[in-house]
């Protein structure tokens, strides 16, 4: 290591510093002198002849034109030593000016030869220069793709284990529940707000498919104006998904008002059941230029997984629906309110707590169809489905348990209680006129046989509906238009 050092300083192509050949120049020099006189002094040839390992030397410190210079000097030299000798003696002097000669002329070869292969050497290192840096860009962007893939791959992992989930799910606050679980696995930590909208058929409109909480921004008092949500508006209209980046620069929504907006970027996207728009998915940040490109693709993979869940969730919920609840009335049919009047039942009993029960039956119900028509009837039958609903509280079990007759669970409510209910329903039914045609209407009235289920009651869901069927059976041969309990009953 250490030679190679020393030799590289001397070597002419590591060193090419003028300090270095005018001191190598003044040394070469000054040897040369020295070597000339002592061959002159002495007429000898044998100094002069060292002087050839200079020749050498020259060549190698300092190239083809410093070394070229040294020998034809020392050629010159030699020859003109050879006048300070005589006869025989000058022999020597020319054989070392040939040899001076033939040094150079070789040496002139060698560095050729050497320039050559080192001129080469350069280029095939430059080659291999400029190759590595493109191969180390080209790595670059591999590594690059590779990890951005990596980022994909686990992306669309995960999108798989959600799809698993909402696949799993009809319940629309479950699948809010997964989309808000995997949101930020897919999108990263950033701050945003999901919603889904689902339609509703009836009304047109679409709502909340769960109710807000306070702290979420995109619903602050909107809940009651979706239907005007220009943002909604847009995707109903355009049914393609909404990418807004910044809501401030954002030309489509220019000339909105801006106490209408809460947020900065928004992807909205279209749930669509063939073909038919079902709900929106909506996710809301409060930054701007917060979604890229990469989260649309995901988002609306999400949405497209959304729209068939949705669209199960519903049919489920219709289905429900129809197994519940009377198609007539909307109130709950008679198999299903058993179901809820025994879960009532045992629910009283655990908190030793009473209930009553109620049956109603519309009078002379045969003689309005006769008179008015079956249609007329129905709207009878709804008329009085509705008037319930609103006269009972929200706890109170509602159903329709068979043609006219109707039936009604009012939860921690004893007989007083429930004479007074019943009171109040037959009193205020029989005061209702339901029209026929525009000119006129016709009242009716209800019969009424109540019961209650005491604390501590030993009886059957079957003997509680049976006493109040005997109740009304009472209030019907006893003039109508009448509330009976089962109690009065065992009192006469
Ligand atoms: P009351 O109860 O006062 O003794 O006399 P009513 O005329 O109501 O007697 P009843 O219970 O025998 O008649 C019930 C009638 O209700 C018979 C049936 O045609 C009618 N009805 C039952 N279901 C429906 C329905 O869904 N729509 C209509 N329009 N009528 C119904
Ligand atoms: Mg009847
Ligand atoms: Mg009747």
């Amino acid at each position: 290591m250490m030679a190679k050092t020393v030799l590289d300083a001397f070597y002419y192509r590591k060193n090419s510093s003028i300090r270095f050949i005018v001191i190598n120049s003044a040394v070469l020099i000054a040897l040369t002198v020295l070597l000339y006189n002592i061959s002159y002094t002495s007429r000898h040839a044998a100094a002069i002849a060292m002087g050839l390992t200079l020749v050498i030397y020259a060549f190698l410190t300092m190239g083809k034109i410093g070394g070229g210079i040294f020998g034809l000097v020392f050629m010159l030299g030699s020859i003109f030593l050879s006048f300070s000798a005589e006869g025989t003696a000058r022999t020597p002097f020319y054989f070392i000016a040939v040899f001076c000669a033939a040094f150079v002329w070789y040496f002139n070869g060698l560095i050729d030869n050497l320039d050559e292969r080192e001129q080469h050497n350069n280029l095939m290192e430059n080659e291999i220069d400029s190759d590595r840096i493109v191969s180390g860009d080209r790595l670059k962007k591999l590594n690059d793709a590779i990890s951005a893939n990596v980022g994909k791959i686990e992306n669309y992992r995960m999108l798989n284990r959600v799809a698993e989930e909402l696949l799993s799910t009809l319940d629309r606050n479950k699948i809010v529940g997964v989309i808000n679980k995997y949101l930020a696995g897919l999108i990263g930590e950033k701050e945003v707000t999901p919603m889904l909208l689902v339609k509703n058929r009836e009304s047109d409109t679409f709502s909340p498919a769960v109710e807000p909480k306070k702290n979420e921004i995109s619903q602050r008092e909107t809940v009651n104006l979706y239907k005007k949500d220009p943002f909604d508006e847009w995707i109903i209209k355009n049914k393609y998904t909404l990418l807004i980046k910044n809501i401030d620069d954002d030309f489509r929504f220019r000339n909105l008002r801006r106490d209408w907006i809460h947020f900065k970027s928004l992807i909205a996207i279209p749930l669509f059941e063939t073909k038919r728009l079902i709900g929106i998915l909506k996710f809301y940040s409060e930054k701007q230029d917060v979604f890229d490109n990469e989260d649309a693709r995901l988002l609306n993979y999400l949405g497209d997984m959304c729209s068939s869940v949705v669209e199960n969730s519903m049919l489920y919920e219709k289905t429900e629906t129809l197994a519940t609840q009377d198609g007539l009335t909307g109130l709950y049919i008679r198999r299903y309110f058993i179901e809820k009047m025994d879960e009532e039942m045992k629910r009283s009993k655990q908190a030793k707590s009473s209930f009553s029960y109620l049956m109603i039956d519309i009078d002379h119900f045969k003689d309005c169809n006769d008179n008015y028509g079956h249609l007329f009837g129905d709207k009878v039958l709804k008329c009085l489905g509705d008037f319930l609903k609103e006269n009972l509280r929200d706890v109170d079990l509602v159903g329709r348990y068979g043609g006219e007759e109707f039936a009604i669970v009012l939860p921690s409510t004893n007989s007083n209680g429930a004479r007074f209910v019943a009171e109040r329903l037959r009193d205020g039914f029989s005061k209702m006129i339901v029209a026929v045609d525009e000119k006129q209407g016709i009242k009716l009235t209800l019969s009424l046989g109540g019961v209650e289920f005491k604390a501590g009651d030993s009886l059957k869901l079957m003997e509680i509906i049976n006493r109040a069927d005997k109740a009304l059976y009472y209030s019907k041969e006893n003039g109508r238009n009448k509330v009976t309990f089962w109690e009065d009953l065992n009192d006469e």
